[in-house]
């Protein structure tokens, strides 16, 4: 593309439109992306980037996959949509029986949301009503952990981490929750039965309030990057049923292979009573979810009055969602990604650990397709994205965090490039802020 035409797209897109947490005012720069395909976004200047970010943990299979674009072909043949009230679809009949099978037994009634904040919201309901069906009315409340990361709607962002999320912002407008600090004994180290005394005491002391816990299992996303014990969880998930208070795990960002288990709570054995997926769950071709739940929490909702789950999207269940769901995660089921994500997670140890020494770096974790250099100090974001699109990959860092997670169709050599882009901006002394 021409410099002059691109220079004009750019305009128009800094005076009108919103990118997603930026001002409209002085807004960070964007690049202009024209295509991508495999673990390559091609710029309107022509550069190819390496994609170290799966467009936020979605685009497992690559971009521009041949077997999820014939997928959508098929299905926008058929019909793109149609509604789900009184209606239903091979296509979401075939979802749910692939995520009853791939998802911890037991978990065996699918809710379709349009977005992964949505599913919470859902999950939020489930319990709420659950508690409602029982007689249990003040039990209205969840908890969680600090450091979360669930969504940006109303009830997912009240239990988004209170200091980093958007609380002080909409202070006294959130619905109130509590929260346990966030476990401190990392992915790896030495469990310590002492990690989990805060949220013990926590639920000790409010039980009588809390309809749900809810967490991300193992590995904490963009609330900051932390991977944690699966002791934890599985301490938890026990507490939980000890009080018969629902175990709400949101595997959004975790779950289809990313943290090296096809979900997360597999690193602990855990069964949830109600699970969000989204994100991958389409190969990153289009914003849909799904919050999944036990017989029981369903049939207990559907005892109460009302009966009725509380929730019914326009595009619930979109048919072209559905299919290029079924696609991407029968890719998942006809060869497994978890050898392919080991291999990646040993070639990024090897990489990243380089960083070990580096001034600027605070700590070095890598689990499964995921690794993070946490930073001293914060990075100036449009100065380090700089510095990556100069080095041919695409990375964006955010606060004391330069990470990457990447597909699982990158090639080794591309992955190594990636790492030692990571490691040589993280070596850059200016891109820090002060
Ligand atoms: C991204 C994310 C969400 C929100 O999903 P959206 O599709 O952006 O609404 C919720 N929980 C977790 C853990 C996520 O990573």
């Amino acid at each position: 593309m021409k410099e002059s035409t691109i220079n004009n797209l750019l305009n128009f897109d800094k005076d009108h439109i919103w990118h997603p947490y930026t001002s409209m005012k002085e807004p960070l720069p964007v690049y202009l992306v024209e295509s991508a395909d495999g673990a390559l976004l091609k710029l309107g200047s022509g550069e190819e980037l390496i994609d170290g970010m799966s467009s936020w943990w979605c685009v497992i299979h690559g971009y521009n996959n041949p077997r999820l674009n014939q997928a959508l072909r098929d299905q926008v043949d058929k019909m793109a949509h149609v509604m789900f009230g009184g209606i239903t679809h091979i296509p979401a009949i075939e979802l749910s029986k692939k995520l009853i099978r791939m998802t911890p037994i037991g978990l065996e009634r699918v809710f379709f949301a349009d977005s992964g904040s949505v599913s919470v919201e859902v999950a939020i309901k489930m319990a709420l009503q659950y508690s409602i069906s029982r007689g249990r009315v003040s039990r209205n409340k969840v908890a969680t952990i600090s450091g979360g990361y669930h969504g940006d709607t109303w009830h997912a962002m009240s239990v988004c981490d209170p200091v980093g999320g958007m609380h002080s912002l909409y202070n006294g407008r959130l619905p109130i929750q509590y929260f346990a600090p966030r476990p401190t004994v990392e992915f790896g180290a030495e469990w310590c039965d002492d990690d989990f005394s805060p949220m013990k005491k926590l639920i000790y002391e409010h039980h009588e309030e809390l309809a749900a816990v809810i967490v991300e299992p193992i590995v904490q996303g963009a609330g900051g990057m932390w991977m944690y014990h699966p002791e934890y969880l599985k301490k938890l998930s026990a507490l939980c049923t000890s009080y018969d208070i629902l175990l709400i795990v949101d595997e959004i960002a975790t779950g289809f292979g990313r943290t090296g288990k096809m979900f997360a709570s597999e690193w602990s054995g855990v069964v949830p009573d109600i699970m969000c997926v989204g994100k991958a769950i389409t190969g990153g071709y289009m914003s849909f979810a799904a919050t999944l739940a036990t017989a029981k929490v369903a049939d207990v909702i559907s005892s109460g009055d009302p009966s009725e789950i509380m929730h019914g999207p326009t595009f619930m269940a979109n048919p072209l969602a559905c299919a290029v769901a079924n696609e991407s995660l029968a890719m998942l089921e006809e060869a497994s990604p978890l050898l392919r994500i080991k291999e990646i997670e040993s070639i990024m140890r090897d990489e990243l650990s380089k960083a070990e020494g580096c001034t600027n770096i605070k700590n070095i974790r890598v689990l499964g397709a995921i690794g993070v250099l946490e930073t001293h100090s914060p990075v100036d974001m449009a100065r380090c994205q700089e510095e990556f699109v100069k080095r041919g990959v695409w990375v964006r860092p955010f606060g004391r965090l330069i990470y990457i997670m990447p597909q699982y169709i990158i090639t080794n050599d591309q992955l190594i490039k990636l790492c030692r882009a990571l490691v040589a901006v993280a070596n850059i002394d200016d891109v820090f802020k002060k």
